[in-house]
């Protein structure tokens, strides 16, 4: 299991725009935002792809990483008229960086499909 751009920011090696931190996970905005809110929240350990989940080992931290998205809506007034959470996963699912990571889209209505 490689290293990703991701372990750096966690690491403090490569900057970002932080917007939440604790002991397990970390949100940053999008360098490449796709919509006016665009964070990703990550676990601080590697977990590449969703699938990868070790599911209930995982659970504690899937949950913090839900209620930090949650709770960053909120804090960017996303809340009351919505957003999108998505996780891509694989070559297919359009994933780029295969640490796990949770994208916070909101701030404009969103389509349905995604291309
Ligand atoms: P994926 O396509 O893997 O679901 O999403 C990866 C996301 O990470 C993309 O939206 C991309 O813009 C973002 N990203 C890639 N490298 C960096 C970086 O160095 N800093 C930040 N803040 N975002 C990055």
């Amino acid at each position: 299991m490689g290293e990703t751009i991701f372990s750096k920011i966690i690491r403090k090696e490569i900057q970002a725009d932080v917007v939440c931190e604790t002991d397990n996970i970390l949100a940053f905005k999008d360098i490449n935002p796709q919509a006016p809110i665009h964070i990703l929240i990550i676990p601080k350990i590697e977990i590449p792809r969703i699938s990868d989940l070790n599911l209930p080992t995982h659970g504690e931290i899937l949950s913090e990483i839900f209620a930090t998205a949650n709770k960053l809506a909120k804090d960017f007034k996303i809340d009351k008229e919505g957003y999108r959470l998505v996780f891509n996963c694989g070559s297919n699912g359009g994933q780029e960086v295969e640490h796990l990571h949770l994208h916070l889209l909101g701030g404009r209505k969103m389509k349905w499909p995604p291309g």
